[in-house]
């Protein structure tokens, strides 16, 4: 055992044991090891920004802790790490550094400078990551961008095209005009914001008019009805009867829709293809015409006559001017509205009609709220997020993107007669705007000219198969040994695009569910409880924090800060807390280090245990219990707590003052006594250690290198084994001793402290008044240690009922003569 410097460096700690860790492959599944169960974890593949924020130290946090854990529960774990890298941002940043546009090349060269991007991004990220100490096995790194994973997104394709779950339409999408590409439910995010309400009339033909009223006049070219509710009695007459579409020379026919509201505006509303949602509905009831007056630049079409060319605002004050002169606009209202918006650029949706690319999810709805029911979920009620979303969907998965970097999707069309040709899964990866299907001619007319789909897939369809992907599908025949993944691990906001779409693909390719058990985190606030962010100055660069106070006290940040799946404020006052802890921690150590030099753990014939080493150890058992269960649930800051105060108050407060002077006295006390104290000193330390180990992985293994390595063999705290919690130490009787005798010495202090004295000051006579003779009993097994930690010359525990210093909660009371 090796004495432990006074001082430490924390970076330099750190830095070395992540350098040893990753050479000597400590964290390394072992495909081999067919005799410890496996626990494999589904670490989200995040998005390189070049940035690891802070919310992605609270997410990676969370799922090292577990894998720690569980490789020391003896679990062989797969922690598996990733890079989900197409997607809009790079190509803007490209374009942005370039001065290019992405169509100014081909698009094998684009795709090129997006790759040197993301590269750089993920060496900054990777670097993060490191520096956290995550326990991540780097042997099974992959990029999305990379052929090999194109192969395995291709394939799922294929076999989900075969299978049928996936078909080509035109259907009204979400549509963002900036992005300029279709987007899914699960990117468009909803906004209230004020709108004005414009009545407009639409003349009948004899004269008079109806009055409807829009937040969207630019779309009157593209309406195609205008409706009210059947019950509406006030506008029974005019259904079937024609109005004439203003800005037009177009007329249409007053229908009914029971999804009109008849307190709306007028109660009366134009059907417009494509304004919202409902919209839609009631094209496909009503079996009505479309027509697209907005393209996919958001610029007014052909169909919207005059105003063609126009941006949709442009559209809308010059409709509003046309309908004020042709006296066709009534009054304008203030209304808040809910708009929808791109998740991504925030810009507002539109609807557009476009062929497509689909996959059918919404058959799956049924077993998707089957399988989350089944899923054991952290915390619990987080699983009616997934089977809420699921049910609220509308559509099926619009998975084709109008963009460049991203996975292409392995078809070509026949040129003469527009037969889909599918790549075969021999052929993937694959990109068609490059290669020409490995046919010679079109199975249906025999041509032999092929044209490309130019579309790319969602990028959400590359990272939904990453449970059987990590699992080794579909190159390793024994890919079920990691499947379903153990935990998968998700942000409270990402429930309905990850959980969601891991959840159908893997329901739909393998007709299994991907994952058992879900992690959920929630976000991370400023330290004024608003969202961080720059433009807010409330934002906090991980690696500020990191070089301040290293990886272990932010850790602690990152468990301690709330329970698990509620937003957790950054907070500075938690990371310097955990860093003093670290120092307590240390100097702890250093000190026990220091008075276990003559003391050989080996020989740990059970030593004569004194009362105040029987309540520590028992403690200690109850401790272990009550973390493994925290654990268990992954209660992370419960399991922070109860050990850090554990470590700071009971031992080193506590236990640690009330030993020192059989530690130094063995004379007085004796040899026995004295190495149970340095057994207890050990055993103590070792297990605390080890519970702290998923937390603060490195300084634990810095002091058990020095102080335990050497005689346990062991090549990391992280490989050893969870203390067993031994049941033969858990000694209520020892406790309530123990808890009586501290709370004596307890008290002594604090006279010594009230009447100004030091702690050293010699007491002549300490009488004890137990109040009753069993009490009386359990005190004189613990009167030398009181003698010695006290100071006092004379102990005398006295039966009867006496006044003086009470000592609470116990009913003891004590008298101190100097
Ligand atoms: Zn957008
Ligand atoms: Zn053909």
């Amino acid at each position: 055992m090796k004495k432990l410097p006074k001082e430490f460096n924390i970076q330099e700690i750190e830095k070395k044991w992540q350098r040893v860790w990753e050479e000597t492959g400590v964290y390394h599944f072992d495909w081999n090891d067919q005799k410890r169960p496996t626990f494999s974890i589904d670490t989200p593949p995040p998005y390189p920004s070049g940035e690891f924020h802070v919310g992605l130290i609270l997410n990676w946090t969370y799922f090292d802790m577990v894998a720690r854990y569980k490789r020391m529960r003896g679990y062989n774990v797969h922690f598996p790490q990733g890079w989900d890298c197409h997607g809009l941002p790079v190509e803007v940043e490209v374009e942005k550094k370039h001065k290019i546009k992405k169509t100014d090349l081909p698009p094998d060269q684009f795709r090129k400078l997006c790759e040197e991007l993301v590269n750089k991004y993920i060496a900054i990220m990777k670097e993060a990551t490191t520096r956290l100490g995550y326990s991540i096995d780097w042997t099974t790194e992959y990029k999305t961008m990379n052929p090999d994973y194109w192969r395995r997104t291709q394939l799922s394709f294929i076999l989900l095209y075969n299978k049928g779950f996936i078909y080509r339409g035109t259907h009204p999408v979400n549509w963002c005009p900036r992005c300029e590409t279709a987007i899914a439910d699960a990117e468009v995010v909803y906004q209230t914001r004020n709108a004005q309400l414009h009545h407009v009339k639409f003349k009948l033909a004899k004269g008079d008019h109806l009055e409807i009223a829009t937040t969207r006049p630019e779309l009157i070219p593209a309406c195609v009805t205008v409706a009210i509710n059947p019950t509406d009695e006030r506008y029974k007459q005019y259904v079937g009867i024609k109005v004439h579409v203003p800005t037009t020379s177009r007329t249409v026919e007053v229908t009914t829709d029971d999804l009109v509201d008849p307190k709306f505006g007028t109660g009366i509303v134009m059907i417009c293809t494509y304004g919202d949602k409902a919209d839609v509905k009631s094209v496909v009831k009503q079996g009505l015409p479309v027509i697209m007056c907005i393209n996919e630049k958001g610029k007014m079409t052909k169909k919207a006559g005059k105003y063609a060319g126009m941006e949709t605002e442009e559209a809308k004050k010059a409709i509003i001017e046309d309908l004020k002169k042709e006296r066709l606009l009534g009054k304008t209202e203030s209304i808040e509205q809910e708009v929808s918006l791109c998740w991504r650029c925030h810009t507002p949706i539109e609807i557009l009609e476009r062929e497509q690319w689909f996959m059918k999810t919404r058959i799956l709805t049924g077993q998707v709220e089957k399988n989350a029911l089944e899923i054991k979920w952290y915390p619990d009620f987080m699983k009616y997020r997934l089977i809420d979303w699921a049910k609220s969907l509308e559509w099926d998965w619009v998975i084709s993107r109008q963009r460049v970097f991203a996975t292409p999707i392995p078809i070509w069309y026949c040129k003469k007669c527009n037969e889909v040709i599918l790549a075969e899964p021999g052929w993937v990866p694959i990109d068609p705007r490059i290669e020409k299907p490995r046919i010679d001619k079109c199975p249906k007319c025999d041509s032999k000219e092929f044209k490309p789909e130019r579309d790319v897939l969602d990028t959400w369809f590359d990272s939904s198969i990453t449970c059987a992907v990590h699992a080794g599908w579909p190159d390793r025949k024994n890919w079920h040994r990691l499947f379903p993944a153990s935990m998968h691990p998700s942000g409270v906001d990402i429930i309905r695009t990850w959980a969601y779409y891991l959840m159908v693909r893997h329901l739909a390719l393998f007709n299994e569910k991907p994952y058992k058990s879900c992690l959920i985190n929630g976000m991370v606030l400023g330290s004024d409880g608003r969202e961080m962010h720059k433009s807010l100055g409330n934002y906090v660069a991980s690696q500020e924090v990191l070089s301040k106070y290293g990886a272990d006290a932010t850790r602690q940040w990152a468990a301690g800060g709330g329970a698990t799946g509620s937003d957790i404020p950054f907070r500075w006052p938690d990371v310097e807390y955990g860093w003093r802890f670290l120092i307590k921690l240390w100097n702890a150590s250093s000190f026990v280090s220091s008075l276990l030099k003559d003391y050989a753990p080996s020989e740990k014939a059970e030593p004569s245990l004194q009362p105040l080493d029987q309540w520590i150890l028992s403690k200690a058992e109850r401790l272990t219990e009550k973390v493994a269960d925290a654990f268990e649930k992954c209660q992370f800051n419960t399991a922070l707590e109860e050990t850090r105060n554990f470590a700071w108050h009971v031992f080193c407060d506590c236990y640690m003052e009330a030993v020192k002077d059989r530690l130094y006295k063995p004379e007085v006390y004796g040899k026995e006594r004295k190495k149970a104290a340095q057994f207890t000193l050990s055993t103590v330390l070792h297990t605390i250690l080890q519970l702290l180990a998923p937390i603060t992985p490195h300084l634990t293994e810095e002091i058990f290198q020095m102080m335990y390595a050497d005689e346990e063999g062991g090549k990391s705290l992280h490989l050893s084994h969870w203390p067993k919690a031994d049941r033969k130490h858990v000694d209520e009787e020892a406790e309530k001793t123990g808890d009586m005798i501290m709370a004596i010495i307890a008290e002594v202090r604090r006279e010594k402290a009230e009447k100004h004295l030091p702690l050293n000051t010699q007491i002549r006579k300490l009488t004890i008044y137990a109040g009753e003779k069993s009490k009386a009993e359990m005190i004189r097994k613990g009167q030398q240690d009181i003698a010695g930690t006290c100071k006092a010359a004379s102990v005398e525990v006295l039966p009867e009922k006496g006044v003086g210093r009470e000592v609470q909660p116990h009913n003891i009371f004590l008298v101190t003569g100097y």
